[in-house]
């Protein structure tokens, strides 16, 4: 997506090899414009997958989800990472080990939100090794649900999350594809 890479080369940073920081248009302050093209795009990619629920994981996933959500025509939930005295029922729930804060959290769902009649797209900002989205994955299969595919913003190619995900026979789609992030410089695949 070009609008999407180009963004990204005058905006984002390289903090090191493994990490790109993005809080000027998706961590932190959001680009409006800019997350409807992804939501369209996502959308249009998703359009024959008969998608009936999209799940991402909180913050910086909500705001592509919510836009993808809107052109789909379905509802949005996003995985909570703290506990809230208002979900009292059973969550669904599992563990992921955050690459960015390297701690192990556990994220939930309320199990009214999904069941095994849906078909989910799963949504999420970055991949990297790719335990948020197979934390995700875990709890749409907890509740019986089908993953239908995973919308990436962007990969890191690089890091081992897409090959697993592609061995586990899911559909990725990435919006941009980042081969290598050495030398302070970002290239795409
Ligand atoms: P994974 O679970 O695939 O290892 O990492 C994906 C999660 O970690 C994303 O939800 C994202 O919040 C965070 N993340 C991973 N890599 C980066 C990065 O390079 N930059 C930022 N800003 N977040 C990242």
């Amino acid at each position: 997506m070009q609008a999407l890479q180009q963004k990204i080369r005058d905006e984002g940073i390289v903090l090191s090899d493994q990490v790109l920081k993005v809080d000027a248009f998706l961590n932190h302050q959001i680009d409006p414009a800019l997350m409807q093209l992804i939501g369209d795009e996502f959308a249009q990619l998703f359009a024959e997958a008969g998608i009936t629920k999209i799940v991402t994981i909180e913050a910086s996933g909500i705001a592509p989800a919510v836009m993808t959500g809107l052109r789909l025509g379905v509802p949005v939930i996003f995985a909570r990472k703290h506990q809230s005295l208002t979900l009292t029922e059973n969550l669904l729930s599992a563990s992921v080990y955050s690459f960015t804060k390297q701690t192990e959290n556990t994220v939930a769902v309320s199990p009214r939100h999904l069941n095994s009649s849906d078909r989910v797209l799963v949504i999420d900002d970055f991949l990297a090794n790719g335990k948020a989205s197979q934390a995700l994955i875990s709890i749409i299969k907890q509740a019986g649900a089908t993953v239908a595919g995973i919308g990436i913003v962007i990969e890191k190619s690089f890091q081992g999350g897409r090959a697993e995900l592609d061995s586990q026979g899911y559909r990725v789609e990435s919006l941009a594809r980042v081969k290598s992030l050495e030398g302070g410089v970002v290239t795409f695949l």
